[in-house]
């Protein structure tokens, strides 16, 4: 793998927050199962919630969801399947809106979880750029190893699309 190829993505933000492994994994190419019915139900939430709403939109290496522009206003959004990782997906918003900013955009951003009817709004405030700087720092050292980090047992990997490479 190039050098090159190795940067820091709002799916590895996402990650990052629950298993290091697996940002090591993603970002080295190697690709889980992608039939896994959590991948599967994942995608199918991404792709078939608020059909009409939503529209696409690619900033560097990054293609975060616009959900409405208007008044001067851009409200840019992820949709998850559950709030359990809540942390991970605030933080992966934050990333898209400091790509944003970086471009001289201001934007807010919307987490939605469709199946549990719940939506927060996510500001890219003082705590959180210094909070996002610390972990893209982290995720280029993960990055770099020449190995992946040893996995470590996790509620998460009994539903990871992993888990058979990273336990059989
Ligand atoms: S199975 Fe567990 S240790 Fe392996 S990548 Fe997934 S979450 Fe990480």
């Amino acid at each position: 793998m190039e050098e090159h190829d190795l940067y820091v993505s709002g799916t590895l933000v996402w990650y990052y927050y629950i298993c290091p492994r697996e940002v090591w994994l993603i970002s080295h190419q190697i690709t889980p199962d992608q039939d896994d019915s959590n991948v599967s139900l994942g995608r199918f939430i991404q792709d078939y919630s608020y059909p009409r709403e939503r529209k696409e939109l690619a900033v560097g290496h990054s293609k975060m969801d616009v959900f409405k522009v208007g008044n001067g206003e851009l409200i840019i959004g992820e949709v998850k399947k559950t709030s359990k990782y809540r942390q991970s997906a605030r933080m992966q918003l934050a990333f898209y809106l400091d790509e944003l900013k970086q471009r001289g955009v201001k934007a807010i951003g919307e987490l939605r979880f469709p199946r549990e009817k719940q939506r927060e709004e996510v500001i890219l405030d003082e705590e959180t750029e210094k909070e996002l700087d610390r972990t893209k720092r982290e995720i280029l050292r993960i990055l770099y190893l020449p190995h992946p980090p040893i996995p470590v047992k996790i509620k998460f990997c009994k539903n990871c699309a992993y888990a058979e490479f990273c336990w059989s």
